[in-house]
């Protein structure tokens, strides 16, 4: 597992997917990112997602960590669909990674 989440630190910034996509394309833009911020108001649901290079997910929610095999859907919280259409993490290359180095409530940290 590339980079590890402690979603319950998580303040819904955003700033792990803007550092991803800068880093990836030099844009500031969450569509382009490898993680996802995922939040629910209506059902006061939040949890962050990793696409992993073979298309699994990590997804780090209240309720745990949880790895998602490619193919499969998640029946509760984040809907998925979003991220799956992006380019997976690559834990960038082997640099320092830039979601875990913006996190400001050290919520994300290399596995
Ligand atoms: S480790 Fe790098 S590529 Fe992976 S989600 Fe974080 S910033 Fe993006
Ligand atoms: S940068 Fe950290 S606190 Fe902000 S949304 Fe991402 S994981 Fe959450």
């Amino acid at each position: 597992m590339p980079i590890r989440i402690e979603v319950l630190r998580c303040m819904g910034c955003g700033l792990c997917e803007l550092a991803c996509s800068y880093r990836r394309e030099k844009v500031f833009t969450a569509m382009r990112s490898s993680i996802m911020l995922h939040l629910d108001d209506k059902r006061n649901y939040f949890g962050v997602m990793i696409k992993l290079p073979n298309d699994d997910l990590v997804l780090g929610r209240p309720e745990g960590l949880e790895v998602q095999l490619a193919g499969q859907s998640s029946e509760d919280g984040a809907g998925a669909k979003p991220i799956l259409l992006r380019e997976a993490c690559d834990e960038c290359a082997g640099d320092r990674p830039h979601c875990v180095a913006i996190c400001p409530a050290e919520c994300l940290s290399q596995g």
